[in-house]
Formats: C-alpha cells, structure tokens, sequence
C-alpha cells in the first residue's frame, strides 16, 4: 500500500464520497437554497446516451433537494464546477501539487493524468487558487522576529517586450515583495513596483508592530525601520554581513530559493499576470511544511478544503495567454 493506493484516487464514487466529508462535515447542503435538511440520494442516475457513451455514464454524487427539488453534486460553486475531469483526477492532481516542493508543471502533470496540457494549465491554476491563504490578520507579535526582503522575478531591468500589434513596449520588472515569520509563514506580494510607499504599506497592513524586524540595506524600508515595539534592525548585504546576532534575512533567502528553482526549473513561462498565482502556491507549500507538523496528505486534504468560492473562468484566464 502506498498513499496513491487510497480509493479515491482512482475511483469515481470514492473520490466523490471523500470530497463530500470535506466540504460537508456536518451533512449536505444544497447550494441552490441553502437547505440542510431533508435531501436526497439519487442513485444509479445515467447521463444521457452519446457516440461515446452509448449507456450514458453514471452521475456520482448526485443529489436532490427536498425544499426546492433541484439537483445537485458536491462540485457546485467550487473549482471542480464545469470542469470535464473526473474528480479523482483533481485529487491526484491536487496531491502532485501539494507534494511536490518545486511544483509540478503542466505538461507533467498532462502526461500523468492523461488528460491534454490545455486541461492540465487550467486545472492547476484553479488549484492555485484554492492555495491563496487571504491571511488577513497580522503576521508576528510580541517575541516573535519578522524578515523582510524583495526580489525581482525574471529580468531584473525593464526588458522591451512585443505587444499583439508588434509594437515594442516595455514590460515592467516582476517585483516580489516577501515578509516571514521565523518559524511560522511566509506572505509573498506581486507589486507592479517595488517603490517605498508600495513597501511601507505592505510592512504596515502585514505586519504586528510588537514584531522584531529585519531587512537588508535597502532603503525601501527606511519608512518603517523604527516603527517596531521588537526593534528593526538591517544587514548589510553589499559590506558582506549577513547575519549579525538575530539581524538577517536568512529564512527568506531560504524561502526565495525554493521559489527560485521552481520557477526556473519547472515554470519556465510564467506570464506576469499569473504570477501571484504561482506565488500563492509556493506560500502554501511553506506555510504547511513538514517541519510545521504538516505532512503530504494533511497538506492536500487543507487545499481541498479551500475548493469552494474560488472559481476562476475559463475565458479570463485563458485572455493571458494570447
Ligand atoms: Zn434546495
């Protein structure tokens, strides 16, 4: 037996039944009007017959509201609605995802699921979204120390790009602005500019100001170095130092280089507008890492959970690619 043995890896029924536990820990609901009551099983419904399907194939998960007598599955209003691929192919897909520390590109994850690389882009994207935190409170506190560090994605100068007309533009730097807790998570933001005023309001809205604080030299953060009850201290990367007593910015250079390799091994053409999906996957994979007590199945079974709410259209995805 292995992980990949599980049942709903591989079977349709299972795979609906493990979902259903998930997003329905209390029992079913319908999404139509909202009743948790009476609903029933629809069993052994068939789609209808096709070329491809002369029988139909079987409805999983099929369900029927006794208040306001519509159908509906578990999928409704979650990143698996409208989609053709079986759900046991989005839970493989999700566990590639979510153990894979580099990630998974999509003509990878197209070969594994035998599904098109098209299918698999959009998939992956969609789980993306299901890995976006939304983390609002602010990260550290009284004894806890926070780094802060940026860093520019691709072409560190303004590169000249094409635009659909053939007319040359210029494409601004991909600028990453991360803050991290030491020993707990990390917040990575996709800025159009890595500017003072863009950094101070990240640092001011993200972090707790009884926080210790440190950064590199950088005078982006001139604003907010002394703003912090834990003091804020910075290295001086360009003189050499980077660590003097508790002042570096070791765990997110530790942070940027997973994120790094990722996108240069496995990522190769990630278009700007994407980018802070991309982001939001590799602050997933840190924020729920083995040494927090997170391990693979546990890591897949949280994204699962944040399935519902987070579809993204097919069109509006797919404009950013032409
Ligand atoms: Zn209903």
């Amino acid at each position: 037996m292995s992980v990949l043995s599980r049942p709903y890896f591989h079977c349709e029924a299972a795979a609906f039944e493990h979902v259903e536990e998930m997003l329905w820990p209390n029992g079913p609901h319908c999404p139509h009007c909202g009743n948790a009551g009476k609903i029933y099983e629809l069993k052994g419904v068939r789609s209808k017959p096709s070329k491809k399907n002369p029988e139909g194939v079987e409805r999983y998960g099929l369900k029927k509201c006794a208040e306001c007598r519509k159908q509906f599955t578990v999928r409704i209003g979650t990143i698996f609605e409208e989609s053709h691929i079986p759900l046991h192919k989005w839970l493989q897909a999700i566990y590639l995802m979510c153990s894979s520390k580099k990630g998974i590109s999509s003509n990878q994850l197209a070969r594994v699921l035998e599904i098109t690389v098209k299918s698999a882009w959009f998939l992956s994207h969609r789980i993306r979204e299901a890995m976006r935190s939304g983390e609002l409170e602010p990260m550290g506190g009284a004894g806890k120390e926070v780094e802060g560090d940026e860093t520019y994605f691709g072409n560190k100068d303004v590169i000249t790009t094409r635009t659909k007309r053939g007319k040359a533009g210029l494409s601004s730097k991909r600028a990453v602005v991360s803050l991290v807790e030491r020993g707990g998570s990390v917040r990575s933001f996709h800025v159009d500019r890595a500017d003072k005023q863009t950094v101070t309001s990240i640092v001011n809205e993200n972090v707790n100001k009884e926080s210790a604080f440190y950064t590199d030299e950088s005078r982006l953060y001139n604003d907010v170095h002394g703003t912090f009850a834990g003091g804020s201290e910075r290295v001086h990367h360009a003189a050499s130092e980077y660590v003097r007593g508790p002042a570096h910015t070791n765990t997110l250079e530790g942070y940027y280089s997973i994120f790094k390799r990722g996108m240069k091994g496995v990522y190769q053409h990630c278009s700007e507008k994407h980018l802070h999906r991309y982001l939001a996957e590799f602050d997933f994979r840190y924020n729920n890492r083995i040494k927090l007590g997170v391990a693979d199945p546990e890591r897949a079974e949280k994204a699962l959970k944040n399935v519902k709410g987070r579809r993204l259209l097919y069109r509006d995805s797919f404009q950013a690619l032409s």
